[in-house]
């Protein structure tokens, strides 16, 4: 078990740690806990995990504070405790350099999905590749060619940008305002429309069945998902 990841939790609601630490070390995950800001930012330097789970709501302070200041020092994937319909805090947090969130109440499903996609992603990460696969379709990132089913399929410059950014960034939701300054540049970041139609132009074009995504997902409200695997 000492090679099991390690998930540092940094949440103040002892009823939720007790749900969560169950479930986790069910789960055969090696975990560190937290109560507050400041353990939270001693347990990371310490302990150095492999993902942080991070309530919003802390004793000493606003949990999105803590998201740059984890970023000096570590890539480990910060997964956001949040509840349901608080949607300007996912934002945030996105914005921040946090890699997703997890809704409050949680399903361990959910959790445990998202644990892993957080995990998977790190370790892609660290692996240089340039051609990725995904369903029916081949894309070449260096060659920045796309085949579907072994026939080239024409994407214009800026749908393979973007197809780019999502696969790069795969397993994590990207907000509208980061992908429309990596895509459009920042005098666009109020353009999600242009997400909408260019979305929508990569479904048609990529998914076997456009109006249910597999892999171009849409996060509602926040922005959008490229989906590796399961969720
Ligand atoms: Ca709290």
């Amino acid at each position: 078990m000492t090679n099991a990841p390690l998930i540092l939790i940094v949440e103040d609601d002892l009823e939720i740690l007790r749900v969560l630490q169950a479930s986790l070390e069910a789960g055969g995950y090696r975990l560190a806990v937290a109560g507050s800001l400041a353990e939270g930012l001693v347990e990371a330097q310490s302990r150095q995990p492999d993902l942080v789970l991070l309530d919003l709501g802390l004793p000493d302070g606003d949990g999105l504070t803590l998201i740059p200041r984890l970023r000096q020092f570590s890539r480990a994937p910060i997964l956001v405790l949040s509840a349901r319909g608080r949607e300007e805090d996912k934002i945030a947090a996105l914005d921040l350099g946090a890699d997703d969130f997890v809704p409050k109440p949680f399903s361990a499903g959910e959790l445990h999905a998202r644990i892993r996609a957080g995990l998977r992603r790190i370790r892609e990460a660290a692996q240089v590749e340039d051609l990725y696969r995904f369903g029916k379709v081949e894309v070449d990132l260096a060659g920045r060619t796309v085949r579907r089913d072994g026939i080239e399929v024409h994407l214009t410059p800026t749908e393979f940008k973007l197809l780019a950014t999502l696969i790069e960034n795969r397993g994590k939701v990207l907000t509208h305002r980061f992908l429309l300054n990596v895509v459009w540049g920042p005098q666009n970041l109020d353009q999600a429309q242009y997400l909408r139609v260019y979305l929508k132009q990569l479904r048609q074009k990529l998914e076997a069945d456009p109006a249910r995504p597999k892999f171009l997902k849409t996060e509602t409200g926040i922005g959008y998902r490229f989906s590796s695997a399961e969720i």
